[in-house]
């Protein structure tokens, strides 16, 4: 059970793996008003940045789950380097069905939504961990302009159209699972960049140096491709957000 290995390649220099920069995820912690002491769950918690940081800047505790080995010893290290091992801890497994043992005062997932298969199981999963009135924070992509055609969904990484809403009708549909919009953040091109763009040079140094790697061909054909791809569509298209819930 583990991340397939091109994502780790793909984002060997990322800590944080969304379009958010440093400077979103700290405004988000500081949106959100958390009180020392926090009860966190983060499913998806990648390489432990939002836990380590919150950790540090507003002492929050918690765990993250997440299926990457790679990820999770990343996030186990900088919970040490921040000085906030004490206060943060990381499971590697499967994040889907994953409930807290005790109810928590904030329970997270940023951008996999799928370990609850879309948006409406991934707020039931969370919602199932959260104490009455505590914060949901959901990272999902929305369209930030209608895609003109099934062509431009498919080079936004969706499956089709329908697989995402365009932001009022993402909000929308918060309200229509139970829970009040009470704070967002989101990403804007020049944070889809630190994301997507800091890929490239990531694939290119791994080929530089993995020439007979059998990803080889693969990382090749992606970096040959992508940042067409990337600023012909998704840079346009698509829009991604933090949403921070409160059930009504
Ligand atoms: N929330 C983190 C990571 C987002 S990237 C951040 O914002 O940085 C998506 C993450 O989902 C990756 O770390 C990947 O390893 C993890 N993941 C994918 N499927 C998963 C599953 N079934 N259970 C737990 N984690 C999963």
């Amino acid at each position: 059970m583990d991340l397939p290995r091109i994502f780790t390649v793909r984002e060997s220099s990322h800590r944080i793996h969304n379009p958010f920069t440093p400077g979103k995820l700290a405004a988000l912690g500081r949106a959100l008003r958390l009180e020392p002491g926090t009860r966190v769950l983060d499913l998806a918690s990648g390489s432990g940045e939002m836990l380590c940081t919150w950790a540090r800047d507003h002492g929050v505790t918690g765990t993250g789950v997440d299926i990457s080995t790679v990820f999770t010893e990343q996030a186990r290290a900088r919970a040490v380097e921040l000085g906030v091992a004490d206060r943060v801890s990381f499971v590697h497994g499967d994040a889907a069905g994953h409930v807290a043992d005790e109810p928590v005062d904030l329970a997270a997932c940023v951008g996999a939504t799928w370990i609850g298969d879309g948006l409406a199981g991934t707020v039931e999963l969370l919602g199932r961990s959260l104490r009455p009135g505590g914060l949901m924070l959901v990272g999902e992509p929305y369209w930030r302009r209608e895609a003109p055609d099934e062509e431009t969904a498919v080079a936004c990484h969706a499956g089709a159209k329908a697989d995402f809403l365009p932001l009022p009708e993402l909000v929308e549909r918060f309200g229509t699972l139970g829970y009040d919009v009470v704070e967002m953040v989101l990403a804007d091109q020049d944070s889809w960049d630190r994301y997507r763009a800091a890929q490239w040079l990531n694939l290119r140094r791994w080929l530089d140096g993995n020439p007979e790697d059998e990803l080889a061909a693969e990382v090749r054909a992606e970096l040959t491709t992508e940042p067409v791809r990337y600023t012909r569509y998704q840079r346009e298209y698509l829009g991604w957000g933090v949403f921070a819930l409160m059930g009504r």
